[in-house]
């Protein structure tokens, strides 16, 4: 089936609000098997929503809508939506009924204003979609011909709270045509990027082992999210199973878990069942990458602490790194990098030692080291190693994705054996390249 969305919202057109409903949308649509084949955005405007729906319903039958619901004047997506299914505005006496009782349980004195009533009109012949996080209702329209429009909320709270509980079930009946068990898992990698991942894994980049593979990029690397339908669960269930191992057995390496499993949480396991004590030292990531580990309860039987070395005179200070060393190599180095790992667990007597020291803009970038370079210094077992890698993203995203980046050269060293040579070029093999 494919599907196309409608966001609806002048807000949205101005770039005041960024579209983040299509993306949920997308996504969720995605796992179940449904592909979203267009995306349009359209202002408050009776004849833009009506003319975008229209041209969107003849091209696929099925379209989502989200925004313009709500009980002003600038919420006109149902009207204009049904006069394309030529139905008439019908006032449902249970949705004011509702909404009266909703407005006293708020402790809301008077009565339901006017403006709330117009949420009760609804098209003739129309589906409601209940609205479990606020007061407009959803709207399911089909026609005759089978071919329909879900319009949803535009808050976003609202819409995925819909989506999930009344849209999705709709949708994946139409997608099944006759009750199928739909299953899905979630790999989680790091370090590699989407396109490069779909490369690793050559024929079973698409549809391994006959079950839907969607990537999910973000800043904690790509998520690969299987969904296998069958007749039955057993079924389904064998050909996830059976599809997870394929993928595993290519980017197994590239791995540290399932579902919404933090690395964070994996590094400190790690590092728990080899009784290493850890310190970080962190200059761009201004303690991000100590936030990560210490979110995760009961990391301070393996978190000793760590420096915020900002300064190059406290990178100095407090982690005894040679200041000609920072000169002649720059605060973004691996040098630096690596003595400041060595410095931060010299200084805290940990086991191992991690830093981070990048450019994460928006100003500072140069032709050599162009914003999003980050060094990483390990500090493990009496030895140093280090790596470099460009990230990509705005200085939030850099900074977040280089604390991810250093817990995976920490995550990938302790899956290495232990060499016993100068471990300088432990990382080189691996470029960290988003
Ligand atoms: P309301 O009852 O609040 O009027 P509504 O269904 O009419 O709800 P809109 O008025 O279009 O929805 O949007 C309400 C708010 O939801 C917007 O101010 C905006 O912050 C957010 N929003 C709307 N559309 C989107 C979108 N596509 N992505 C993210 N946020 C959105
Ligand atoms: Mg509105």
């Amino acid at each position: 089936m494919n599907v196309e969305i409608v966001t609806i919202g002048d807000e949205l057109l101005l770039g005041f609000t960024i579209d983040t409903n299509a993306a949920h949308l997308a996504r969720q649509l995605a796992a179940i098997g449904v592909q979203i084949t267009r995306r349009q955005t359209c202002g408050d405007s009776a004849a833009e929503i009506a003319s975008a729906v229209r041209e969107a319903l003849e091209r696929t039958g099925a379209v989502i809508t989200t925004g313009g619901l709500g009980p002003t004047s600038d919420d006109m997506t149902k009207e204009s939506i049904a006069a394309i299914f030529g139905r008439a505005m019908e006032r449902h006496e249970d949705i004011v009924d509702a909404l009266k009782t909703r407005w006293k349980a708020w402790g809301r004195s008077g009565e339901l204003p006017l403006s709330n009533h117009q949420q009760a009109m609804i098209p003739a012949g129309a589906r409601i979609l209940k609205n479990g996080h606020g007061t407009a209702p959803g709207i399911w329209l089909e026609d005759e011909r089978g071919r329909w429009v879900a319009m949803l909320p535009g808050v976003p709270r609202e819409m995925r709270g819909m989506l999930a509980d009344e849209l999705l079930p709709l949708v994946r009946a139409r997608v099944i045509g006759e009750p199928e068990v739909i299953v899905s898992r979630t790999l989680r990698t790091t370090g590699v990027g989407e396109s490069a991942v779909a490369d690793q894994l050559g024929h079973l980049a698409k549809n391994p082992e006959g079950v839907a593979l969607a990537y999910l990029p973000g800043w904690e690397g790509v998520d690969l999210r299987l969904t296998s339908r069958g007749r039955n669960a057993a079924a389904a269930a064998v050909a996830l199973e059976k599809a997870g191992r394929a993928l595993l057995a290519v980017v197994g390496p590239a791995t540290y878990g399932e579902g919404d499993t933090d690395l964070a949480a994996v590094v400190l396991a790690t590092l728990r069942a080899r009784g290493m004590m850890l310190a970080v030292a962190e200059s761009c990531t201004g303690g991000l990458l100590g936030a990560r580990l210490t979110a995760i309860p009961g990391s301070s039987d393996v978190v000793l602490g760590g420096v915020i070395a900002y300064a190059n005179g406290i990178k100095e200070r407090l982690l005894q790194v040679d200041a000609e060393v920072l000169k002649a190599n720059g605060a973004v180095s691996e040098p630096v990098a690596r003595e400041m790992a060595a410095g931060a667990a010299r200084a805290t007597s940990a086991d191992v030692g991690l830093s981070i020291t990048g450019i994460a803009g928006p100003g500072g970038g140069s032709a050599e080291k162009p914003i999003g370079t980050v060094c990483f210094g390990l500090f493990m077992q009496g030895k140093v190693s280090s790596a470099r890698a460009v990230m990509i993203g705005d200085r939030d995203e850099i900074r977040r994705r280089a604390a991810q980046a250093a817990l995976n050269l920490l995550l990938r060293a302790l899956a290495e054996p232990v060499p016993d040579a100068d471990t300088e070029t432990v990382f080189a093999a691996r470029p960290l390249q988003e």
